[in-house]
This record gives C-alpha cells, structure tokens and sequence, in this order.
C-alpha cells in the first residue's frame, strides 16, 4: 500500500533528521525517540527470522486514502495511517485536535473535514516530540494547550513545525469549548517531562503516549522512557482512571482497559525478570573470561549477559501475547536492568 510505504519512509526521514540534528547542534541529550537501543542479534529483513504477528496485535486495515478515521464515542474521533494515532473533538464551537503526528501530515485535516465543516481551534500537545505533533503547523493560529515542562522543551527545539503553546499548565488543566471537554493531568516525569494524560470523561476515553500500545510491547528501551520508575509508575495510574477506551498514540489499533493491564503484566515481569538476572548471572565468571584491561569490555559482556537471561525469562511466557515481543524485549530488559542498578 504505497500511501502507509510514504508514511514509513516520512516518519524515518523525520527520526534521522532530528538525529543530524542534535548530532549537529552537538548537543549531550540524545533525542529521546532515536537513541540507540542495545541489540541481541541482527535483524534480517525479508525472512522468517521474526515471530508471527499474534492476532491481537492487528489493527483495522488502513483505507487507500492512507487514513482511517472513526468515531470513537459523543463526538471524539481517532485518525490514524496505521502507525500514529491523534484524537480530535467536535464541540458544536470548532474542534479540539489532541497531537499532529507528521507522518498522518495533511490526511489530517483530510480526517477533520470528512466528519465536520468546524475549523480547528484549539490543539492540545500531549508532549514536546516532533514524531507526535510535527504536524501542528498546519493549525497556525488555534489556541494550542500543554504542559509548562513541553512549552520549556519546545523554546529549546525551536521548531517552526511546532508552534509554542499558548496555554500552558503546571499540575491541571480543564479544557472545555462548546459541549466538550478534556481533563488534563500532569502525573510527573514518565516518558519524558511534560508527558501528559489527557481524559474525556464523558466519551470515557483515556489517552496517554509512548507508554502502552495495545496488543504490542513498546518500541525499545521501554519507549525510550526518560524516566523509567515514572514510566513504570504511570500504568498504575492509567488504571486509576474511569475510561473504556484507550489511545497510546501506537501502533495498530485503540485499546481498552485490558490493555494496559496486559501491558502493565509484561513490564511487570520484566522488572521480575531484570532482578533476577542481576542476582543470578555471575559477574566474577565473566571477568575470568574478559579480563580488567578493559572495563568497557566487560560492562558490555556483563550488561547484555544480564538482558539476555531477563529477556530469555520474558519471551517463553509473553512470545505468543504481544507483537514485537522477540524483537524489543532484550531492549527492555537492559534498560531495566541499568534502572534497577542506578534508580
Ligand atoms: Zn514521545
């Protein structure tokens, strides 16, 4: 489907660009969605190397227009081109748009126009990452919500793909235009600072990014969480919550409470599985072998011996419930693993 193939291809040029970037501006902070994740063994393209997709990791497909965009509950739809996902409300006053993901770009205002002639007047930002709101520009002059910690992050990134917030909140924030409204909560550092949850009470959907994506494991290094005990935490939180519906800004499809109760079972074992490994795999018989010429060395050997014996643990049990669960798991457990050490 050559629309989704243009989606790929937008999305990894955007990650390398951002990439070059920092690179450029030799900045010492990694961009958070492109840090390298440590790797078990080469992934080869074009065979059977990976695992079958399980069943509850397929999502809708994906119309040839390259978006597909629905109704969720009471006015609040979710867009998404099969990677991405952005909500957006009616309120009978002009549309609340939550994110603008740049590989949905323009389908976005696409999605909009299908379902109302409403411009779009506000925009909330769920956090500062390019991949998930690069596409606000397009909306120049809506009224754009988020947290104060974003706002901070996007003055540094000075990005004119992501225009500065003009509201902006430090614990919570109502947002109400027309009939609707949206409940914002801060729950502290997580993914990265300023990552927030956003609440529609009345539609009872719930919508929290880069932390679950229901019916898969995150994308590496627990979603590259800044913060891994908030990340850890933050699913507890979720689950605080009254919703029947959740949006994770990934990957195939929308979730339900199950979800993040899965999700929160397969970090849950992870961190069983990290603990254990660091007790167990023996640090004295792989310096015999590597030596202490080289501390380097023997981190490394040490390190992955650790996310291997914890992703070894992980993928028996969870091979057959999560998609990616052989490909990122050994990411998850280094990055675990290092929390447990140093957190
Ligand atoms: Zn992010």
């Amino acid at each position: 489907m050559a629309s989704r193939l243009v989606s790929i291809v937008v999305a990894l040029v955007l990650t390398l660009g951002a990439a070059a970037g920092t690179f450029a501006q030799g900045s010492p902070d990694a961009t958070p969605e492109t840090a390298p994740a440590p790797d078990a063994s080469p992934a080869v393209v074009g065979t059977t190397e990976f695992g079958p997709v399980p069943a509850g990791a397929v999502g809708p497909a994906i119309p040839s227009s390259g978006y597909l965009v629905e109704e969720i509950a009471g006015g609040l739809y979710w867009v998404t081109e099969g990677f991405y996902q952005s909500i957006f409300l009616t309120t009978g006053e002009g549309v609340i748009l939550v994110d603008a993901p740049p590989s949905i770009g323009p389908n976005l205002a696409a999605a909009i126009a299908d379902v109302t002639e409403e411009p779009v007047t506000h925009m909330v930002y769920t956090h500062h990452h390019a991949d998930h709101i690069g596409g606000a520009a397009q909306f120049a002059g809506a009224t754009i919500v988020a947290h104060e910690d974003t706002a901070d992050l996007l003055v540094r990134s000075d990005d004119p793909n992501r225009p500065l917030p003009t509201v902006t909140f430090a614990d919570s924030y109502t947002l109400t235009v027309g009939t609707q409204t949206l409940e914002l909560t801060y729950p502290g550092n997580n993914h990265e600072p300023g990552n927030i949850i956003v609440h529609a009470p009345a539609q009872r959907v719930l919508m929290v990014i880069d932390i679950v994506s229901p019916g898969w494991v995150p994308f590496p290094d627990l979603a590259v969480a800044e913060d891994v005990p908030g990340f850890v935490a933050l699913h507890d939180t979720i689950l605080a919550y009254d919703f029947k519906t959740f949006v994770g800004g990934h990957l195939t499809r929308l979730g339900t409470r199950e979800d993040v109760e899965t999700s929160r079972a397969y970090i849950q074992d992870i961190q069983t599985n990290a603990a254990m490994a660091l007790q167990t795999v023996d640090l004295a018989a792989i310096a015999a072998e590597v030596g202490y010429d080289n501390p380097w060395a023997l981190f490394d050997v040490y390190l992955d011996a650790v996310a291997q014996t914890c992703a070894d643990a992980t993928i028996l049990v969870w091979e057959d419930r999560l998609g990616g669960t052989d490909i990122f798991t050994f990411s998850h457990c280094w990055v675990m693993s290092e929390s447990l050490r140093i957190d």
